[in-house]
């Protein structure tokens, strides 16, 4: 997590940087700092706490240079504090280093360079790094890139890095392996950073770093992209296709909410040009050249973390449904550990909003070498995931800074919907009739979603008052709307700090029904066809111990209304697309609760957005 940022060109680098932390922050928020090459000087300012409590700090000192790097962070190793925030500064004073990841032999490091008499300030793993750099230049007397180069072969871990020295006051370096960066290319000057957002307005043209791959760039405008082992890389200069106004808050209270609100769009984006109404046919060109080996293989395992693994679980329902084909979901970071037996079989699904999670990554790393396919379903375009990845299908949510995922998830669950209608189409388990029914009411959902946002706002937001000092929640569906039932507990708890379990309906009497008493908000969700009258018998369960029944439930379900507290009514549609339907009005439920509570919505305690760290 954590994100970088760093400029070297002719314009001032602080309001830059300041306002590319400010994008970044969703990355990690506990303390940020920058530093400036000033004057034949490093001018370092940080901070514990947000980016906006370091611009203040800023006011107070003179900043100004057009070389500098800016970090906002996550913490690790040591807590958040001034001394723990980044840059970190080498003992001689003259390098400065940014880092996003973990290096994991810093202990080995450090006791040697304590013993070779560096004084380490921090209790940062970080910190080694500035060190170890000076070291290598003292010894080898050598410039900052190969001294750069050289400590890079030493350490061991995952980072992302952006380095100047005060002695090379015309150089950024950057490396990364395993988190993110990349070079934004200007006229006359370059960025760094962890994702596109702080460079969009500067410059579309960007580089993608590759593992072990670093970046020397220079103020004349010259740049040079070599291997930490020394070898020559030709930069592959890509065209950005975001926009500002997609990662703006465009008028919302919150990114969370706009990008709630967003779904009608990102559904209809993720799907458009991918669905052939005339013929009843799905297009999804990243898998058309695999089909063979997809078709032929003896089943689909899914690997996520998080939000994304739900998605994964509903992919399971449906493309076990619709498709007839045998999938499994797995959390990545229990796959990868476990000597899972894999082959090359078998197909490995990695789904990730950001395309950075570390443990997915490494999922598919450990997958690919034992000669499974890999498809990801990303939704950041030219991320890891998706470029370690054979094939794959972006989701085409946009931008998504809320750390709560929402609009993610739904684009997810749309996108193997269609998956699971291709491979049914390939396998022939559907009739034309009914594959063109269900991508019919693909076709209309994201109109039902617009709907359904008008309809239940104001009934949610009264709901979440009620219940705004509750110390838990249970959330129970059935069938489909079990991994939405989970779904919609995990997005309270991110965001309201309110303890909250999802649960197959049918289990509670196996457990949780002992925590029912007058106190409990239960959540059911009623709004797939199958099962209804068994889940009403759970209601029913949990009304007969005084429980509080908030219900979503299909526009005029009758029997519910008895049953429930409060009944909150999403439009009709197929089985399989009942829990997006459902999670709309889940994801408002936690958001106007997390409200009432006061909390931080867009940036929720503990948490970031994309987690590069296993
Ligand atoms: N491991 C480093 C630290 O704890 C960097 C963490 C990050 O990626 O934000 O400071």
């Amino acid at each position: 997590m954590c994100g970088i940022v760093a400029y070297i060109g002719t314009k001032e680098a602080y309001p830059i940087l300041i306002k590319g932390l400010k994008r970044l922050e969703y990355r990690g928020y506990d303390s940020a700092g920058v530093a400036l090459m000033n004057n034949g000087n490093i001018s370092l300012i940080k901070q514990k706490g947000k980016v906006s409590e370091l611009e203040e700090l800023a006011t107070k000192a003179s900043i100004t240079g057009t070389l500098g790097i800016g970090h906002t962070r996550w913490a690790t190793h040591g807590p958040p504090s001034q001394i723990n925030s980044h840059p970190h500064i080498s003992n001689n004073g003259d390098i400065v280093v940014i880092h996003n990841g973990i290096i994991e032999n810093f202990q080995s490091i450090k006791e040697e360079l304590t013993r070779r008499g560096y004084k380490f300030i921090s209790d940062t793993d970080t910190e080694v790094l500035p060190h170890l750099i000076e070291e290598i230049q003292k010894k080898e007397k050598c410039a900052l890139d190969k001294a750069v180069r050289l400590a890079l072969n030493e350490v061991t871990g995952a980072y992302a890095i952006a380095v100047f020295s005060k002695k090379e006051p015309n150089i950024l370096i950057g490396a990364r392996k395993g988190s993110p960066l990349i070079v934004g290319i200007g006229e006359t000057e370059f960025f760094l950073a962890s994702d596109a957002s702080p460079v969009i307005e500067y410059t579309k043209k960007v580089i993608y770093i590759n593992d072990e791959e670093m970046v020397t760039l220079n103020r004349d405008g010259n740049f040079e992209l070599k291997t930490i082992q020394n070898e020559e890389k030709t930069p592959n200069i890509q065209e950005l296709e975001l926009n500002l106004e997609s990662i703006e808050k465009g008028g919302y209270d919150h990114f969370m909410l706009k990008e709630i609100h967003e779904q009608p769009k990102s559904i209809y984006d993720s799907v458009r040009g991918r669905v052939d109404l005339t013929n009843g046919k799905i297009k999804l060109g990243g898998l058309e050249e695999y089909k063979n080996r997809i078709m032929a293989s003896r089943r689909i395992v899914i690997v996520a973390c998080g939000t994304s693994w739900h998605a994964g679980l509903l992919a399971e329902y449906m493309i076990e449904d619709l498709a007839r084909a045998n999938v499994e979901v797995e959390y990545a970071s229990e796959f990868r550990y476990r000597n899972p037996v894999i082959d090359e079989d078998d197909i490995i699904i990695a789904i990730s909003q950001s395309g950075e999670t570390a443990d997915t990554l490494a999922a598919i790393e450990m997958a690919k070498q034992k000669g499974c396919l890999i498809l990801g379903v990303c939704n950041v375009v030219g991320s890891s995931i998706p470029r370690a990845s054979h094939a794959g299908c972006y989701t085409h949510a946009g931008p998504e800074i809320g750390v709560a995922s929402t609009k993610a998830f739904t684009a997810q669950v749309s996108v193997f919907f269609l998956i699971a209608l291709w491979i049914a189409e390939n396998k022939n388990t559907l009739s034309k009739s009914r594959l063109n029914q269900l991508l019919h009411e693909l076709e209309i959902l994201p109109s039902k979603i617009e709907s359904l946002l008008k309809s239940c706002e104001e009934k949610v937001k009264a709901i979440a008052k009620e219940y705004k000092d509750a110390t838990n929640f249970l959330y129970l569906g059935r069938g489909y709307n079990f991994p939405a039932a989970l779904e919609g507990a995990l997005k309270l708890k991110e965001i309201s700090y309110i303890h909250a379990e999802g649960y197959p309906a049918a289990e509670m009497k196996h457990g949780p029904i002992a925590l029912i008493d007058e106190e409990m908000p239960v959540v059911f969700l009623v709004n797939n066809i199958s099962s209804h009258e068994k889940t009403l018998s759970n209601v029913q369960e949990v009304a007969a111990r005084k429980g509080q029944v908030i219900a979503i439930a299909r526009h005029g379900d009758t029997q519910i209304k008895k049953l429930a507290k409060h009944v909150i009514e999403v439009p009709d549609t197929e089985d399989c697309l009942s829990p997006i339907l459902a999670s709309i009005p889940l994801q408002l439920l936690s958001y106007y609760i997390a409200l009432e509570r006061g909390c931080n919505v867009d940036q929720p305690r503990n948490l970031a957005k994309s987690v590069t760290v296993e």
